[in-house]
């Protein structure tokens, strides 16, 4: 559990989450967490042969194998050629570079390590050949004591294993609320003291001794800004500044290293001196995006663009991350901390249809997808087998799924969840067939499972699967093919062939059926449960952006945060972009407001060039008459009645009438 890199699903986060987890628990019964990070030096490139040799064996490999993996790391030859001397070497360390089996080896190498630190109140975290040794409890000097013990191992173990720590790039850091600390004899490695530090830097993050986040949101920040910028240089030089790429920088690039590890921190995202320096990350790049006149307020921008402010952001981000280590079974759910955000949440499914990766080593049943043309020769599969069909459907969003089989005269029809989709639903009335064919206890035979989902099938037939109810599927499967010889073949839909109809029939009835006890666990997929999350997080920014105060002219010609109008605005170039945004958010160089940005400023109308009347965005878009002719080219209206019209029309058409007008530089 403790040695997270490079096995399947497990991601810095879930690492990230047990230290973290631990440090909280401390603080909220304010004791202490000893936690000393360390990074084994050389890893990849110095471990001995043996010491993954030795591992191997313990883990019950068979000889062979081993004496093979032996011979592989140490007989590679390297040569390296510089000008005209060319040397060659014998290597007999480490593990290759880049090798596919290389990131196993040192896992089970390291594995040994752990093995040899875990217990006695300690507990290890490691990623990669970053290690964190953690000790709670109430009397920081015992923990010290003990954190000297382990240390002594680890160090005993590396140097016999060709690897080293270095004292100097040890971080130790005692995580308290408390502002008084006892005087304290530090750990020692390899005979030096080790110091205490404020801060600790583990996999990327950023954890003070508080763990009040802030040091961590400032390197987040830094850390985003240079990737704005160097992108921004790097990109725009080859493709140009289109603000459709701007926005995919930073969607795709900056703001995940904003927001990297939010679930861990999101209890930060409250505070204004969190929240305010992150934001201001996010404003550089819309500026960037839009060419927006610096006036411009966060507000309107983000929803224009489509950017929730990042507390909203990171709280869909955190989530959809703690649903997924929940949901593959490595999430510690606390009331206090990080690890509450999942409490008290109504919208959240209590399991969703993630779960951890499974590998299949191997498949005992055949999947067939033959062509139409074979379906008209008759129907596919061994003839003598039992037939069944089946299919799963969505009517009016009810899910449920039909299993038809004339030999043995079964026609079935359940419900699934609401949630669910035909996908599922395909996939479980296979799993029906099986159990109803289960009931019988028939003797041997061949039997023929026909599906219209390819989709289906083809991923009942995969080698891997990190979905429950396809799992489930192929757990049944498995049990069956010890008495039958299976063969899942797709039957092409809408071609009247008679048992896939009825299936089909029994599918739509079963959308109408009552939900019964064991078909209410079947959980919601991961996609449409981020969707909701999405569509929660949506409305909350919505509902911020109708409450925004001033805003005037954007709440108008902007009333709701529209993803498609966002799109298309953002398919139009950089300067057209950028003088439509002037004109709806009404910060733009006309009248009143370009004074206040020290630039030329005409008292009245530049347009009809009436004393009386003030150049505004109103006078501009809705009633100057000087324009009437543009208005009604454009717009299809010589007059607007208000701003509140200019959101009903397409940007192209307000773009056109704004070039036009001659207004276009402002
Ligand atoms: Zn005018």
């Amino acid at each position: 559990e403790a040695k997270q890199a490079y096995t399947k699903g497990k991601s810095t986060e879930s690492a990230l989450h047990l230290v973290v987890n631990s440090i909280e628990k401390s603080l909220n019964i304010k004791e202490y967490a000893l936690i000393a990070f360390l990074d084994i030096e050389g890893a990849f490139n110095n471990v001995l042969p043996t010491a993954i040799t030795e591992s191997l064996t313990e883990l019950g490999v068979e000889p062979p194998m081993v004496r093979l993996i032996h011979k592989l790391l140490i007989s590679r030859m390297v040569t390296a050629t510089l000008g005209t001397s060319t040397q060659t070497r014998l290597v007999n360390r480490g593990t290759p570079q880049g090798g596919v089996l290389s990131p196993l080896l040192w896992n089970i190498a390291v594995n040994k390590l752990l093995r040899i630190l875990e217990g006695g109140g300690c507990k290890v975290v490691a990623y990669a050949d970053d290690v964190a040794i953690i000790f709670n409890g109430k009397y920081p000097q015992t923990l010290c004591d003990l954190m000297t013990a382990k240390l002594k191992m680890l160090s005993e173990w590396t140097i016999a294993n060709g690897l080293g720590v270095n004292p100097s790039k040890t971080e130790l850091v005692l995580f308290t609320n408390r502002y008084k600390i006892p005087q304290l004899n530090p750990p020692i490695l390899n005979n030096c003291n080790l110091s205490f530090s404020d801060h600790a830097r583990y996999l990327e993050l950023v954890l003070d001794k508080r763990l009040k986040w802030g040091l961590n949101n400032q390197e987040r920040t830094k850390k985003a800004t240079i990737a704005l910028y160097s992108c921004k240089k790097a990109i725009g030089l080859r493709w140009g500044m289109s603000p459709r790429i701007v926005n995919w920088i930073y969607t795709a690039v900056v703001q995940p290293i904003l927001l990297y590890g939010v679930a861990l921190w999101w209890t930060a995202l409250h505070k204004q001196c969190i929240l305010t320096p992150l934001n201001k990350v996010q404003r550089m790049a819309a500026l960037c995006i839009s060419g927006a006149l610096r006036t411009t307020p966060n507000e309107a921008l983000n929803a224009i663009l489509n950017l929730p402010s990042l507390d909203l952001a990171g709280m869909e981000r955190a989530k959809s991350a703690a649903i997924r280590l929940r949901d593959t079974g490595q999430w510690k759910a606390q009331l206090y901390g990080h690890a509450k955000i999942l409490q008290h949440d109504k919208s959240i499914p209590k399991i969703t249809d993630l779960c951890k990766s499974i590998e299949y080593s191997h498949t005992p049943f055949e999947a067939l997808i033959p062509d139409r043309e074979e379906w008209e020769q008759g129907r596919p599969g061994t003839t003598d087998a039992i037939c069944f069909y089946t299919d799963g459907s969505k009517l009016k969003g009810q899910v449920g799924g039909g299993v038809y089989s004339e030999q043995l005269d079964i026609r079935k029809s359940f419900r699934l969840p609401n949630h669910c989709s035909v996908f599922q639903a395909e996939v479980h009335a296979i799993k029906e067939a099986l159990t109803c064919l289960g009931n019988l206890s028939l003797q041997r035979g061949h039997l023929n499972i026909y599906s219209d989902s390819q989709a289906a099938i083809k991923s009942i037939y995969s080698t891997n699967t990190n979905s429950r109810t396809i799992a489930d599927c192929r757990r049944s499967l498995h049990e069956m093919a010890n008495q039958f010889t299976i063969s899942l073949i797709w039957v092409p839909g809408h071609r009247d062939i008679v048992g896939n109809c009825i299936a089909d029939e029994l599918a739509r009835q079963g959308t109408t059926k009552p939900l019964l006890p064991g078909e209410e666990s079947v959980g919601m997929p991961m996609a449409t449960c981020k969707l909701n999350i999405k569509n929660h997080f949506n409305t909350l920014a919505n509902t911020h952006w109708q409450n925004a105060p001033q805003c005037r002219i954007s709440h108008q010609t902007w009333p709701v945060i529209n993803n498609k109008k966002t799109s298309e605005l953002l398919k139009l170039s950089r300067t057209e972009c950028g003088m439509l945004i002037r004109a709806l958010t009404g910060h733009w160089l006309v009248g009143a407001h370009a004074g206040r940005l020290k630039a030329p400023q005409n008292d009245f109308c530049r347009s009809c060039r009436d004393e009386e009347e003030v150049e505004t965005v109103e006078h501009l878009l809705c009633f100057c008459p000087a324009l009437c002719r543009f208005r009604l080219k454009h717009l299809g209206s010589p007059f607007i009645d208000d701003l509140t019209e200019i959101s009903e029309i397409n940007l192209k058409s307000i773009s056109a009438f704004i070039k036009s007008s001659g207004w276009k530089t402002c």
